[in-house]
């Protein structure tokens, strides 16, 4: 039955491409307010179940109830406006757009002048944009990239365009994002400082779920952890029962 702390409720959940289960019958709950960890290891079906959560694909079976709400059915566009904001394992930025403009396009839906205001030129669309720019500044800020606001997405390191990337995906004023491996390509030294990125994300009641490979990240920062492996979920508890488990274990050894 569903509970009224999860933010997130996955049942039974199968993506079947061809002959292949990606995931394969996976339950997952995540409380509001949390971190959850998503682990396993390569080809485990991690990123698909982010494919999944935000409607890029649709499930074989099972369902996926957001808010309460089933989300099945719905495009990829509207449960981005419903709440759901995440990054890629691979950054996805548009690069011959300053580091500003990119968390502006992500403001760009909660803008509230219409075609009429733009066109008219009118105050109320000034005073849109003026409030979109303060906000894009301060996430800009919250990410650590308030003084490369004017540069070329393209031109910053990988590890900074991957933290532009949080900041386009906090644009959105998600109330759940997904993480897909945010710590790859990022300098072993900034690493703390991602992690309490991710913890002031949840403590400005964000739900986050978080996809990562470095152990020291999940393990230092997640709530909850689930563990797949060959699409099947085959643990999951605190970072330290996790660590643990034998199945887990021998999941990463065999890999
Ligand atoms: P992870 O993110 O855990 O490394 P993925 O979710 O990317 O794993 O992939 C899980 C499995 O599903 C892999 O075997 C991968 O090759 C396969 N897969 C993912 N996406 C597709 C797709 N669009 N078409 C066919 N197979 C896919
Ligand atoms: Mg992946």
């Amino acid at each position: 039955s569903p509970h009224q702390g999860n933010l997130l409720e996955v049942k039974n959940l199968v993506m079947q491409f061809g002959g292949l289960k990606a995931l394969n019958k996976v339950n997952l709950c995540v409380a509001k307010g949390s971190v959850h960890g998503l682990i396993g290891p390569n080809g485990s079906g991690k990123s698909t179940m982010m494919n999944v959560l935000t409607g890029i694909y649709t499930p074989t079976e099972g369902t996926v109830r957001y808010n309460g709400q089933s989300l099945s059915g719905r495009p990829a566009s509207e449960i981005a406006l419903s709440g759901i904001a995440r990054t890629f394992q691979n950054v996805q930025l548009f690069g011959e757009m300053t580091v500003i403009e990119n968390v502006l396009v992500g403001l760009h839906h909660t803008f509230n002048a219409n075609l009429v205001d733009v066109v008219f030129n009118s105050r109320r669309y000034h005073e849109e944009e003026r409030k979109a720019r303060e906000r894009a500044a301060g996430i800009l800020e919250f990410v650590g990239l308030a003084s490369l606001a004017n540069e070329e997405a393209r031109n910053l390191p990988y590890g900074k365009q991957r933290l532009l990337e949080i900041g386009r995906a906090l644009g959105l004023n998600p109330s759940l994002l997904l993480l897909d491996e945010p710590a790859a390509g990022i300098p072993p030294a900034d690493l703390p400082e991602l992690t309490d990125m991710i913890r002031k994300i949840r403590s400005h009641g964000i739900t986050v779920i978080l996809i990562e490979h470095h152990m020291d990240v999940v393990m230092g920062v997640s709530d909850n952890v689930s563990v797949l492996d060959f699409g099947q979920k085959i643990a999951e508890g605190t970072p330290d029962a996790v660590q643990k488990d034998p199945k887990v274990i021998e999941a990463y050894l065999g890999s």
